[in-house]
């Protein structure tokens, strides 16, 4: 792989403030994108994952907006053209929320937010980059699903539902663009450790480990080493892949 295979390309990462975004921005960076890292609550969490970007040579630039809000979404790939006075040429559609409960205690609210979020926010920003990257014939697109997307979790109907529903977003928008040079692809984690996974106890964590053959949780790095991957040349004729990254978990 050459060293920096994503230079000069304008790419957002929606939720790139935190977690697994925070290191899908500083990877791209690194590989020479410009890189628009998109929050929604926490302005401080986006400008250090700018300013780490900065110190090490990078580009990037702190975008706000709610993946879940059209005109958000919309605004934040202008947002970023805007930036750095070039071309969308990558996604990462990995903004995304829990809200866990048995499935008699997830009230309507918890169901809607966690879809609006992880499954409309992701057809939003990929609406709005889509656009862009139609018209320029070219550009890739990678969304965030999760193992429990493919194989279901107790306690999480309303996100493995979210998460299923990317899989099948991914599929559909890869076959509606892929003979305009456009490449869809979705990666699906096992469990990363994030603050999203922070929550968990220390039984499930157990339970968890003892089910992954790799025996370890992921780190941010290794989804970041994969969404690299995906957006690059080199993964020029992947389209539509579900590429899991989970040790092995959803075997
Ligand atoms: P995280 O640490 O909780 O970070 C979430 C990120 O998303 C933050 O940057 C947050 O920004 C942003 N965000 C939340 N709601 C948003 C919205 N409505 N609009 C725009 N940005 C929003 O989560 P993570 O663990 O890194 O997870 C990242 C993705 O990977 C998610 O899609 C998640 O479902 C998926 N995933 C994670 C795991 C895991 O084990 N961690 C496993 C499988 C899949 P603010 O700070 O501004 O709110």
């Amino acid at each position: 792989m050459a060293e920096r295979p994503l230079e000069g390309r304008v790419t957002l990462v929606t939720g790139g403030s935190r977690g697994i975004g925070a290191a899908i921005s500083q990877q791209l960076a690194a590989a020479g994108a410009k890189v628009g890292v998109n929050y929604t609550a926490n302005r401080e969490a986006a400008d250090a994952v700018v300013a780490a970007i900065t110190a090490a040579g990078g580009e990037a630039v702190a975008i706000h907006g709610d993946v879940s809000d059209p005109e958000a979404a919309g605004a934040m790939v202008d947002a970023t053209e805007e930036a750095f006075g070039d071309d969308l040429w990558n996604l990462v559609a990995n903004a995304g929320i829990t809200r866990d409960n048995l499935i008699s205690r997830i009230t309507p609210e918890d169901w809607d937010r966690v879809i609006d979020v992880n499954l409309g926010g992701t057809f939003h920003v990929a609406r709005a980059a889509s656009r862009k990257m139609l018209r320029k014939k070219r550009g890739s697109i990678v969304t965030m699903s999760s193992v429990v997307g493919l194989h279901g979790n107790l306690g999480q109907t309303n996100y493995a539902a979210s998460k299923g529903g990317v899989i099948a977003l991914t599929k559909a928008l890869a076959k509606e663009v892929g003979s305009r040079g456009i490449r869809v692809n979705c990666v699906a984690p096992g469990y990363i450790s994030t603050e999203l996974t922070d929550v968990l106890n220390d039984e499930i964590r157990g339970i968890l480990l003892a089910q992954t053959p790799l025996g370890r949780l992921g780190e941010p790095e290794d989804i970041a080493n994969t969404v690299r991957f995906l957006l690059s040349d080199d993964a020029a004729f992947v389209t539509g892949a579900i590429l899991s990254v989970d040790g092995g978990l959803g075997m």
